[in-house]
């Protein structure tokens, strides 16, 4: 029983108690009756758990980088009860059924929160979409430009549109990584040659123009072959324009943006060095304005950490060696409070929505994303107005690499509940149980 706090449902917060059965919420209203074990909310807003639905916990194959234990850990302290995990950086690669089923397998293992699969899209594996389908991927990811790992290899318009017909058959969506091979590596070749290596000449081989022209030819495929399309990652407000427009002539597209894009400017970049450095990189302050306008005006559906972490020797070589990949798994929704709730009046049941109700509505997770009785008591119990600094000892995930260490926020995360079990309290990971896998809904067995 949580008694007493302000419950942030879809239509507002509101002061109500919500009772708890078998890890599900049983009742939601005023002055239910005692429970077993009380939790008094008292000042505190309940939010949904967040479900991130796009990080890279690199397990198995590549735990050294981060891995699903310490992952799920820093996703629960930052109020996450749910997480979909790339096809890469595990090895191997989520791209057939085989691979599925031991990461599968590690994640169940490990993970302290539930999770989703994301299957992988690569030139000649359209085949083994289906297989994938079956096992309950919660769609298929590509990358239109180079991914940097050579075991997953980009889509090519060809893959990626025969990805996107069988994907529509399989009932799922396709996610891009929208940015444009033909541009990203040619600027990127012209500033080997003339020798300029500087951070500021990476953020300009990475212009908005190679993520606008990438986003708008994912969407003419899309809509070419009736499927669902899910820009990851869109770090401008160009960037969302442009798939607004595709979904106004038709096409079904969703658009994830990242905490770091509305957080960070390319001046951070410049000062933080490597820790900072992701693809598309970090942009200047009107994209950035530009970017919250249409978080502010409803346009952007769903904001994901895209956690890609590394250990420390690849981010401390030289800049355009340097992985690239942000950790920001344990500060989603902490910028969204921050920088979204404090500073710009967003409000409370926006923020659920697009950390919560949206992924679950998209993605059609069932029994998940909001408080209404049925659901799982997935649940984030935040102080609106307490405030902290984050330090590298706050950090739950394997490097403490994050660029937000040392920033504040208004908003702290007291406790994490994932079906009815608190996982985090007060700075500490509590969890016993493990997480469960979470499959979509789909409309047919569409096994060829
Ligand atoms: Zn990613």
């Amino acid at each position: 029983m949580i008694r007493g706090g302000v419950l942030v449902l879809p239509d507002g917060p509101r002061v109500l108690d919500l009772a708890i059965e078998d890890g599900t919420i049983s009742d939601i209203g005023l002055d239910l009756p005692g429970a077993a074990e009380e939790i008094d909310a008292g000042g505190l807003h309940v939010f949904p758990g967040v479900i991130d639905i796009h990080l890279h916990f690199n397990e198995p194959g590549r735990t050294e980088w981060e891995g699903a234990a310490t992952g799920s850990r820093a996703l629960a302290a930052g109020g996450g009860t749910v997480f979909f995990d790339m096809p890469l950086n595990s090895t191997p690669c989520t791209t057939n059924a085989h691979e599925f089923d031991p990461k599968r397998a590690a994640l169940e293992a490990a993970s302290v929160a539930d999770f989703g699969l994301w299957g992988g899209l690569i030139p000649g594996n359209v085949c083994q979409m289906a297989e994938l389908a079956d096992r309950g991927v919660v769609g298929f990811k590509a990358f239109m430009c180079d991914s940097g790992l050579p075991e997953f290899p980009r889509a090519d318009d060809d893959t990626l549109y025969q990805g996107l017909k069988e994907a529509a058959r399989l009932d799922l969506p396709v996610a891009v990584h929208a940015e444009s091979q033909e541009l990203t590596s040619a600027l990127s070749r012209r500033m080997a040659e003339q020798g300029r290596l500087g951070i500021r000449d990476f953020l300009e081989s990475r212009p908005v123009i190679a993520e606008v022209e990438a986003i708008q030819r994912a969407a003419l495929l899309a809509g070419e072959a009736g499927a669902k399309l899910h820009i990851v990652h869109v770090s401008c407000g160009r960037g969302v324009v442009a798939a607004l427009e595709a979904r106004s002539r038709g096409v079904d597209v969703s658009i994830e943006t990242c905490p770091h894009y509305l957080f960070f400017t390319e001046q951070d970049v410049e000062r933080l060095g490597a820790i900072a450095k992701c693809a598309p990189p970090l942009r200047d302050a009107g994209c950035q304005e530009a970017l919250w306008a249409k978080v502010m005006d409803g346009s952007v559906d769903v904001l994901a950490s895209d956690h890609s972490p590394a250990p420390r020797e690849l981010k401390s070589s030289e800049f355009w060696k340097a992985w690239g990949g942000i950790q920001g798994v344990q500060s989603t929704l902490a910028v969204m409070l921050d920088r979204g709730f404090h500073e710009r009046g967003l409000p409370p049941e926006r923020i659920a929505a697009l950390l919560a109700g949206n992924p679950s509505h998209r993605f059609r997770i069932p029994n998940k994303g909001s408080l209404q009785p049925g659901n799982d008591a997935d649940l984030a119990l935040v102080d609106l107005s307490a405030d902290y600094t984050l330090r590298p000892e706050d950090l739950h995930q394997r490097h403490a690499l994050s660029p937000y260490v040392r920033a504040s926020f208004r908003g702290a995360v007291r406790r994490t509940i994932r079906r009815g079990e608190t996982i985090f309290q007060n700075g500490a990971i509590t969890a016993q149980r493990r997480g469960q896998f979470v499959r979509p809904r789909r409309a047919k067995d569409t096994h060829a």
